[in-house]
């Protein structure tokens, strides 16, 4: 039995797995680790006698490889590899019909709701945006005969907002109509959240975030519970060319094997700054499911093994002038690098208004909740010190910007105890 046989045959935990996968799978020279097939073709043995692999649109190993690894950590029957988290979400929309109705919410990424919203303009969807927290609504929109979706839509936690989603209660309600469950797992991953033994028909990733964690690939997947399902992705990954290239494959690989290791120490970081910024005069409000206070913390307590490494926040003391607390917050950071994306080992702070959910029309933003003054923290693994030191300069910095327009706030005993808690002189 070789090593591989033996480990499909063990219990093994999800850790293990991700480290594991693939490993002294080379016949032909023993590689510990899985080599890299770049070739586009491959060929025939014969006339009429194509190999497992004949072109790599098709079938690549390493990109299979990379699927297997995911399929296995989310617990489906198999995995389409994208070339981005976006062509991940156009595949899933490639399962339905002319005219059919997806239920999204309305909080979401905002390149989804730039996508459904493209695809609803030209007639090939029809999509319809409801507040998840409305439970009212939610069902009425599941229930009435003239409108039920055929597919429905969960990010949770939610971007950037950090609202939680109940899987298993939304999953149960629409599977009683008839429609199928997809779940964006990508601010969280298979390590914290599994989305399928919730109910859920689909997992979707961006890659490009923490199941590389590098910041050094834009990659997608699409996880499907079922091999029907999977057949129809694979089938369209083929058809449409949307599938994910061998090299970002073999990267966010290697990168998936550090993924548990990672997602530690991205969580305590993150844990000790919500509970700093919870604590700061210059902060109107977190938004960390891991703070008690947080609304959805229960059920994310329930349905995840962890809070994850996005916190977001609302600087107080800015009213109708928000950037301006946002610039000089912004302006002087050491360890947050001002970027789009999340998930990497580095840290990095993002303005949805103007950066990732810029695509969202300014009402959207508005009914959603994307405030002017909301950051968007992705907490790297970096030792926590130099971040809040970081942030505490910067919260300083918009704190004196803020006085410089005649409102001050007064310095927080909790404050000074939770700074001084992470080490920060
Ligand atoms: N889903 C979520 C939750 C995201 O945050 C993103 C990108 O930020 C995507 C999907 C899209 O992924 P990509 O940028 O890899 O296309």
């Amino acid at each position: 039995m070789s090593a591989l046989e033996r480990r499909a045959s063990e219990n093994l935990q999800s850790a293990t797995r991700a480290v594991r996968a693939g490993l002294e799978a080379d016949s032909q020279h023993g590689a510990v680790m899985p080599p890299i097939v770049l070739s586009s073709t491959f060929a025939f043995e014969g006339f009429e006698k194509p190999r497992t692999y004949d072109y790599s649109r098709s079938g690549n190993p390493t990109r299979d490889q990379f699927g297997a690894a995911l399929a296995d950590l989310e617990g489906g029957a198999g995995a389409v590899v994208t070339s981005t988290g976006l062509s991940a979400i156009a595949l899933v929309l490639h399962l339905l019909e002319p005219g059919q109705r997806v239920l999204a919410p309305h909080d979401g990424y905002g390149g989804t709701f730039r996508l459904l919203r493209g695809y609803a303009a030209k007639g090939w969807i029809d999509v319809r945006f409801v507040d998840y927290r409305d439970e009212v609504a939610l069902a009425r929109e599941l229930r009435d005969e003239e409108t039920r979706p055929r597919l429905v839509w969960i990010e949770t936690p939610s971007n950037p907002l950090l609202r939680i989603t109940d899987i298993a209660a939304v999953a149960a309600a629409a599977h009683r109509v008839g429609a199928l469950v997809a779940v964006d797992n990508t601010f969280l991953s298979p390590a914290l959240q599994t989305p399928l033994e919730l109910g859920a028909d689909l997992v979707v990733h961006s890659t490009t975030k923490y199941l590389n964690g590098h910041s050094d690939v834009v990659g997608g997947a699409v996880i499907a519970g079922e091999t029907d399902l999977l057949r129809d992705l694979a089938w369209w990954g083929n058809a449409a060319g949307l599938v994910g290239s061998p090299f970002d494959s073999y990267l966010a690989l290697r990168g998936l094997r550090t993924l548990h290791a990672r997602i530690r120490a991205h969580l305590e970081n993150a844990e000790a700054i919500a509970e700093f910024l919870a604590h700061h005069p210059a902060v109107a409000r977190v938004h960390y499911p891991g703070l008690a206070e947080h609304p959805g913390h229960e059920l994310a307590r329930r349905q995840q093994r962890g809070f994850g490494g996005m916190v977001s926040f609302e600087l107080a003391g800015f009213e109708g002038d928000e950037k301006r607390g946002v610039a000089a917050f912004l302006d002087g950071l050491c360890c947050f690098t001002l970027a789009e994306s999340l998930g990497g080992v580095e840290s990095l702070v993002a303005h949805p208004a103007t950066m990732t959910h810029a695509s969202m029309t300014p009402e959207a933003r508005a009914v959603a909740g994307l405030g002017d003054g909301l950051l968007r923290l992705s907490v790297g693994v970096e030792d926590v010190r130099d971040l809040v030191r970081d942030l505490n300069l910067g919260l300083a910095r918009a704190q004196a910007s803020a006085s410089s327009r005649s409102r001050t706030a007064a310095p927080h005993d909790r404050h000074e105890e939770v700074t001084a808690a992470v080490g920060v002189a």
